[in-house]
């Protein structure tokens, strides 16, 4: 039978939303399912996690553990598949998760596989669907060999149930010893005040058609009205009108939301990669033969510095 171990994420002392998507995923497939927490201060949402269906949570909550360092995090990680006899260890995909899943993969002689997008579970065992060059194609991938299977599945493949919280089984975990070859000592944080891109359900893009820094500002209004993430594409923050973490595509962030807007955006293969999993895609580009309406459900073909502010009023009124 397939036992699977969630690796938790947090934010600002809360569970992150794609770690809940998983959980739910999990619960859904009836699949027994423990999880494991490592960090500081992050044993506060072990209930959260029950609640979610955890049947045992790990911890390892140390001080030690504040900043991630690839040595402990993969060391504690280990150790609670072990204790939890996981065939199966599922992260999110996050820059965390990046480093870890494949270091554990290895630790554990386990298979390896990125940027799952569907599971399929027949008799215990397990197919993935994950995107490939840069999303044009999707493979379906079984694994040929024993070992523990470790994923990292995208955000906004699946929906978050509603969990009431329970008393959490919490087994805490032994600190693991730090790696005294690599210190990380701080972690520093752009304090943009923006929602993250990842954790969004509305996203608004712009590309080079906004003409410069005056258009990004110019399409903000439609982003506050919508309560989205702000999001680019590379052309944008190549040129310096937005900040690198902006960017969306296949060298930037990959983002699943409810719904997408890409704002004078062509839709080049390397930015679909990013958002084409989006459920809903709304385009706004003068370019009627633009790629992005080839995979946009609604599209207006037009001036974006005329569309922005009628739909901004729209929505507006919508919402009163
Ligand atoms: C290895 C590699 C990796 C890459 N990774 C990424 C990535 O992660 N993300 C990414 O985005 N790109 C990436 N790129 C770049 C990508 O190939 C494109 O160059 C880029 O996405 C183009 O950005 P854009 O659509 O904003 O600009 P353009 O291609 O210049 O498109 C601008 C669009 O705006 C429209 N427009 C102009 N004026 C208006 C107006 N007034 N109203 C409405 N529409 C208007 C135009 O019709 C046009 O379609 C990568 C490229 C490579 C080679």
């Amino acid at each position: 039978m397939a036992k699977i171990l969630v690796v938790a994420e947090t934010k600002n002392g809360e569970l992150r939303k794609a770690t809940l998507e998983i959980m739910t995923k999990a619960r859904q497939e009836k699949l027994e399912t423990d999880a494991v927490l490592v960090g500081s201060g992050v044993k506060g949402v072990a209930d959260t996690l029950a609640g979610h269906g955890a049947g045992t949570v790990y911890v390892a909550d140390d001080a030690s553990l504040d900043i991630f360092t690839l040595a402990q995090h993969v060391a504690a990680v280990a150790d609670a598949a072990g204790q939890a006899q996981a065939t199966q260890v599922w992260f999110s995909v996050s820059e965390m998760s990046r480093a870890l899943a494949p270091a554990l993969a290895g630790r554990l002689d386990g298979c390896y596989v990125s940027d799952v997008m569907g599971i399929e579970m027949s008799g215990g065992d397990l197919t993935v669907i994950r995107p490939a060059m840069a999303t044009k194609v999707f493979q379906k991938v079984k694994f040929s060999k024993d070992g523990v299977r470790v994923l990292t599945i995208r955000s906004g493949a699946f929906d978050v149930a509603e969990a009431t919280p329970t008393g959490a089984n919490v087994v805490e975990l032994a600190t693991p010893e730090a790696d005294a070859r690599a210190v990380a000592k701080e972690v520093l944080k752009e304090e943009t005040g923006e929602i993250d891109l990842g954790e969004a359900t509305t996203v608004v893009s712009v590309g080079r058609g906004v003409k410069g820094p005056e258009g990004v500002e110019f399409v903000r209004p439609l982003v506050e009205a919508l309560g989205a993430a702000y999001g680019a594409s590379r052309a944008v923050v190549d040129s310096g009108w937005m900040p690198y973490n902006a960017q969306v595509g296949q060298t930037g962030r990959v983002v699943n939301p409810d719904v997408y807007f890409a704002v004078g955006v062509s839709g080049a293969i390397q930015h679909l990669a990013g958002m084409s999993g989006s459920k809903l895609i709304v385009a706004v580009n003068k370019d009627a033969d633009a790629p992005i309406f080839s995979v946009a459900d609604y599209g207006i073909v037009g001036d974006l510095f005329k569309a922005v502010p009628i739909l901004v009023e729209e929505i507006k009124k919508q919402k009163k």
